[in-house]
């Protein structure tokens, strides 16, 4: 099976990622992508994106250079905001695409299983969020697969199958079981998925093949992957809701 979108990629306004949306896309276009989600950290992440980044994703065109570009965050949970997340209902609303995971150091760091299932559970239930981002990273941080999952699916929120957990590079490879676990709850439980690259270079943009390959060997179906192309992806996400600045920046 070939993917063509990628729903999680990072720009060097993430603070620890080394390519532009430029380099994203025409990468993403080197690879023939349709669309990716350009899907920077929120605040709470050391370096992260600042408010204003995400405020002025406006400027940035819905197509460039024939992929179409989502403009989107990966923010956060957060003990102390009204909605539980670093960034607030107002700037998720405005935003072609709203991620969510949970990353070190944002105060979550202590392997609270209990804790981390109650953040996450409360960010799946806010109509403004579209998908939760590797969360099968049972070493870092572990959660109650099942209410996750169900919850899930009771909100219409994607679960990432994210490639590069399956990365020795990554702080995530550890927990690869953890991973494919999720990925099979998911699939008995009637789950959506998107199999992301979590590209924090354009070069990793459109990688898929370790998470690719576990959807095909527990057989996930195919009508679930909501990435498959541009087509899936828009027609998802504006089911769920408006998305007020999907065509914002134009087409270049
Ligand atoms: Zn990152
Ligand atoms: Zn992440």
């Amino acid at each position: 099976m070939r993917l063509l979108a990628d729903l999680h990629t990072h720009t060097v306004a993430s603070g620890h990622a080394f390519s532009t949306v430029t380099e994203l896309a025409g990468a993403a276009a080197q690879r023939g992508l349709e669309l990716i989600a350009v899907t920077d950290h929120g605040p709470a992440v050391p370096g992260g994106a600042h408010l204003w980044h995400f405020w002025n994703m406006k400027v940035v065109p819905s197509v460039l250079g024939g992929v179409r570009i989502l403009k989107g965050c990966e923010a956060n949970p957060c003990a102390d905001s009204a909605n539980g997340m670093d960034l607030p209902d107002e700037m998720l609303a405005m935003l072609d695409f709203v991620a969510v995971g949970i990353h070190p150091e944002c105060g979550f760091d202590g392997r609270d299983r209990l804790r981390n299932t109650e953040a996450l559970l409360r960010i799946v239930a806010n109509p403004f969020v579209d998908m939760i981002t590797h969360p099968g990273n049972e070493d870092e941080f572990p959660v109650d697969l099942d209410a996750v999952v169900s919850a899930a699916v009771q909100h219409n929120v994607i679960l990432e199958l994210n490639n590069y957990s399956f990365d020795p590079r990554s702080g995530r490879h550890t927990s690869y079981e953890r991973e494919r676990e999720f990925a099979e709850a998911a699939r008995d439980a009637g789950a959506s998925i998107a199999i992301n690259s979590d590209a924090h270079f354009h070069m990793l943009v459109g990688h898929f093949e370790n998470a690719l390959s576990v959807a095909e060997e527990i057989g996930f179906p195919e009508d679930r992957i909501v990435n498959r192309d541009a087509a899936s992806v828009l027609g998802f996400l504006t089911a769920k809701r408006e998305r007020p600045r999907l065509d914002a920046g134009g087409e270049w």
